[in-house]
């Protein structure tokens, strides 16, 4: 790989790391789901680096694509288990990295993700196949009593390209792609108190736009202006200024423009914990550029 771009992919998993732990410490009983969503966001805005999707923010038996709301009032729990999922970007090169805060008595939940993310970095170099990724995975999480989510997994990054193959499952499989040197991967494992598998949730908050068409609607087109310099990375619905957007959006996701994110969640009464690295692969030990 290019030195710079090399260089890129280190600096935005430095920037990342460091704003996630500054975030999680954050999070603590009776503090405001918004502003710890909007401080962190500004700090990635205040190191010179992008956001490569909204920061998420996923509590309890909700997985993944939670972020606050534009009337967000909600404020962390005694009990809560809240992922934070954070995107970091410099020049579109990303880091992704995610960890979990626990205000109840979940060690064992944490560790579960925690340990399958770094077995299965201990693995990753080229010519692994990813189901063995995912055998590790499961059988960390399964070791600890919980199930791993069947239908969410890691994924190849690109430049202004959040997801891409090869696929990293979080279970076991059979072959599988096999890992290249040079391959931008994150290793994103879940572990559950519920049924190992989530389902789409009806709120929505974070969206990307997938294709460029002309629309008629000035609103419409007024919301592809504001997102045009996403260049195709997600934003959230909070950072759009338009009015009327519980019409505009769901237009927009019908006509094919939009890529809706919904909430993905366990069943109701799960705890889902998640841990996440970005890695580049390498003929030996990975490069964790999230570490
Ligand atoms: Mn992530
Ligand atoms: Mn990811």
């Amino acid at each position: 790989m290019n030195e710079e771009i090399y260089s890129y992919y280190r600096d935005a998993g430095e920037i990342a790391s460091s704003i996630l732990q500054r975030g999680a410490g954050e999070i603590r009983r009776e503090a405001s789901y918004r502003d710890v969503v909007e401080h962190i966001e500004d700090l990635v805005a205040a190191s010179g680096a992008g956001l490569a999707f909204p920061l998420n923010v996923s509590i309890n038996a909700a997985a993944a694509h939670d972020t606050a709301s534009s009337n967000e009032e909600r404020l962390f729990r005694d009990g809560d288990v809240v992922k934070l999922d954070l995107g970091v970007h410099i020049e579109g090169y990303i880091a992704d990295c995610a960890t979990t805060v626990d205000l109840g008595k979940n060690d064992l939940l944490l560790d579960a993700s925690k340990e399958a993310l770094r077995h299965a970095i201990l693995l990753a170099r080229s010519g692994v196949a990813t189901g063995d990724l995912g055998a590790a995975i499961q059988k960390e999480i399964e070791e600890r009593g919980y199930r791993p989510i069947a239908n969410l997994g890691g994924h190849g990054l690109d430049r202004f390209v959040i997801h891409k193959p090869p696929n990293i499952p979080n279970i076991g499989m059979a072959g599988g792609a096999v890992l290249e040197e040079g391959m931008i991967i994150a290793i994103e494992p879940f572990a559950s108190t519920g049924s190992g598998f989530v389902s789409e949730q009806r709120k929505t908050e974070i969206y990307s736009q997938t294709i460029s068409k002309p629309v008629r609607l000035p609103q419409a087109r007024r919301v592809l202006e504001e997102i045009r310099p996403r260049r195709g990375l997600p934003f959230a619905r909070r950072w759009l200024h338009e009015k009327k957007l519980d019409i505009v959006l769901p237009n927009l996701v019908k006509t094919g423009l939009l890529h809706p994110y919904p909430v993905l969640a366990d069943i109701p009464g799960s705890l889902v914990s998640q841990h996440e690295h970005t890695l580049i692969i390498t003929d030996d030990e990975p490069i964790v550029t999230t570490r």
